[in-house]
């Protein structure tokens, strides 16, 4: 099973976290600082991470598994008072976050939807999954809701292509003003927003789940893990 590396100097959370995940099967190391999580940073597939560590901050963490070629994957351990914090690890790569207190079969769950789609990355690994409710052929720029194609502007299709790259991946804002209309446009957050609402209406109407894209509240926009619902 994978080594999950817990870097939490609170004894309370980091035991309740190791508790739930060796139940899980998973083999679990923990840390408290900076320093110890370094020693033994190459060995973790997954990190759990909280930020605010006796010895500095966990972005330096965070930065040093986004420099590694093949570098842990890392969910953010977040105070609900830092949203600032928590939009910077996204941007800075974190594959997802949680916001303190959480329950750690909560925190499970998200370790291993996080792991499955680093799989997913890995052809190795790849498993079988049953055909997604919704496709981009990003070549062909066709988009399709089981099947069915459906008729969209660019912007939706690059704003739906981008979600769907990465399952489960939040995208703030600022990251999808990024990739679908690029540098230098001045877009507000009403603009993204209303191109969302209209993507919604057409997957509703060819018959898809509006579920599918999901609004993370003072962050911005995810598509749902389709193989789970
Ligand atoms: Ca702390």
């Amino acid at each position: 099973m994978p080594r999950i590396l817990i870097v939490e100097d609170e004894p309370a959370i980091s035991e309740s976290l190791a508790y739930a995940l060796k139940r899980d099967g998973f083999e679990v190391s923990q840390a408290g600082t900076l320093i110890a999580a370094r020693a033994i940073l190459a060995s973790a597939e997954l990190v759990l991470l909280d930020l605010m560590l006796p010895d500095g901050s966990g972005f330096d963490i965070l930065h040093e598994a986004r420099r590694a070629a093949r570098g842990p994957a890392v969910i953010i351990l977040s105070s609900r008072d830092h949203e600032s914090d928590r939009v910077a690890a996204l941007e800075t790569g974190a594959d997802d976050y949680v916001t303190k207190p959480f329950s750690p079969r909560e925190v499970v769950a998200r370790v291993r939807a996080v792991l499955r789609r680093a799989g997913a990355r890995d052809p190795s690994v790849r498993e079988p999954t049953s055909e997604p409710p919704i496709t981009v052929d990003e070549p062909t720029r066709r988009a399709a809701v089981r099947g069915r194609a459906i008729e969209l502007t660019r912007v939706e299709f690059d704003l739906l292509a981008c979600l769907l790259s990465a399952p489960g991946r939040v995208f703030t804002r600022a990251q999808l003003i990024d990739r679908v209309w690029g540098d230098g446009f001045a877009i507000t957050d009403r603009t993204i927003d209303s191109h969302v609402k209209a993507l919604r209406r057409k997957v509703l109407e060819a018959g898809g789940d509006a579920g599918l894209i999901e609004t993370v509240r003072g962050v911005g926009y995810r598509a749902s893990d389709q193989p789970d619902g």
